[in-house]
């Protein structure tokens, strides 16, 4: 019998570190979990054991390297050397230098070093996770996944900012975009299920969560995104605002007398659906503020939807036409008001709902939402970002 390989998957954000064990070939988690609060007194690590035992523990005051020891302590024999056969980290900037994943050694690690000016909050806490995976299991391979190395394949039309040119020759500023495990998984998930090649499709795919942006995919490549040089460029998001008018920092300066950092603060994490709604940041506190009649509720979902057609439209130029748009995310995959009021939007492409596949998510047609008549196949695709990252580990294994 074939053993399928268990692949550990390491996910580092500043202050948190998610982890999964994966089988790879069906996508099995025989555990997970999440440190958060890292560096500071509330640290504290939440465990889904394999037997499914739930376990909260207090790490006071740990970093990145030092819970993870904690976690594979808890885990016991379950991840010990011999049953893991390797490791995939979540890179979120890889710069113009990763357009796909890599085996990770001493050189690949000073390349991600010499990107991260481009994701200052992130990289330096993937490089944390990189360096305490190695000292935990030195002698397996360790795979880096980066968020934007699937939209390396966007043409220079699309990834160049109207900026003078010795700005990107000097500090590489372009656009880069996001999420592309995301994007690239649903929509390989979403040729699955329609029964075509990927790569005769065109399709827009929408990933809504917490952060949020669309990717439209030509011959199963990349060639539009919505997020740009960072992760707050495109669409609205929990507390970010998308695009805004680029003299925007200079107005709210003079008007406020915030200062630059005081400003990016601002749009990264008090604006997007808490800005506006004065509320929340999550789509379902909103629906239900919205259904006692709160506007301000309304007017943020409202802004949301609109912003996200017009961002679907505006990658669309990137197409021949439109096959399929794919919804994924906390978001995409939960919300039908925010899928129906989107499709509004989308008359122009064609696309009309079926009511009732979108109140139930699309759960009984394969994910399909859109009516029969409709011209753009429109679904629901739950996204897999651990999976596909550790099948992207698993390549490595025989090479
Ligand atoms: P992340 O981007 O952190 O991976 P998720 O993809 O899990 O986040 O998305 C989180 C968001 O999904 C939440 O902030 C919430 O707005 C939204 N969400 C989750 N479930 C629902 C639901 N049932 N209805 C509406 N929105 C939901």
């Amino acid at each position: 019998m074939e053993v399928v390989p268990l692949i550990l998957v390491i996910n580092c954000g500043s202050s948190s570190l998610k982890f999964a064990v994966i089988e790879s070939e069906e996508g099995t988690v025989l555990t997970n979990g999440l440190a958060e609060r890292l560096n500071t007194p509330e640290a504290v690590l939440h465990l889904r054991l394999p037997e499914g035992e739930k376990r909260n523990v207090a790490v006071p005051r740990v970093d990145h390297s030092s819970a993870l020891d904690r976690i594979l302590e808890q885990l016991g024999d379950t991840i010990s050397q011999g049953k893991i056969a390797g490791v995939g980290h979540r890179v979120v900037h890889g710069g113009e230098v990763f357009s796909e994943s890599v085996r990770i050694d001493e050189d690949v690690v000073k390349k991600i070093v010499e990107v991260s000016g481009l994701a200052p909050l992130h990289n330096p806490a993937s490089l944390s996770g990189i360096a305490a995976a190695l000292h935990q299991f030195p002698a397996l391979p360790h795979v880096a996944v980066f968020d934007t190395a699937f939209h390396q394949t966007m043409p220079l039309q699309a990834f160049m900012y109207a900026l003078p040119y010795d700005l990107y020759q000097r500090h590489k500023i372009r656009r880069y975009g996001f999420h592309g495990t995301s994007h690239r998984y649903v929509a390989g998930e979403a040729a699955r299920r329609i029964g075509k090649p990927l790569e005769d499709l065109q399709m827009i795919t929408a990933h809504l969560g917490n952060g949020c942006s669309a990717c439209a995919l030509k011959d199963g490549k990349s060639v539009d995104t919505t997020m740009g040089l960072t992760p707050s460029e495109g669409l609205v998001m929990g507390t970010r605002s998308g695009d805004v008018d680029p003299n925007l920092h200079q107005f709210i300066a003079e008007k406020t007398g915030r200062s630059l950092a005081e400003i990016t603060d601002l749009l990264n994490r008090k604006s997007g659906l808490l800005g506006l709604s004065g509320h929340s940041n999550d789509m379902r506190a909103l629906v239900e503020a919205e259904s006692w009649g709160n506007p301000h509720a309304a007017m943020a979902i409202n802004v949301f939807c609109y912003r996200l057609a017009k961002g679907i439209l505006g990658i669309a130029a990137g197409l021949d036409r439109v096959d399929a748009l794919i919804f994924t995310g906390g978001i995409g995959e939960n919300s039908q008001p925010v899928r129906a009021r989107t499709l509004e939007h989308l008359g122009v492409l064609g696309a009309k709902m079926d009511v009732p596949a979108n109140e139930n998510h699309g759960k009984y047609n394969g994910g399909i939402i859109s009516a029969a008549d409709s011209r753009v196949l429109c679904m629901v695709v739950p996204t897999n970002e651990e999976l596909v990252i550790a099948r992207e580990t698993a390549r490595f294994l025989n090479s």
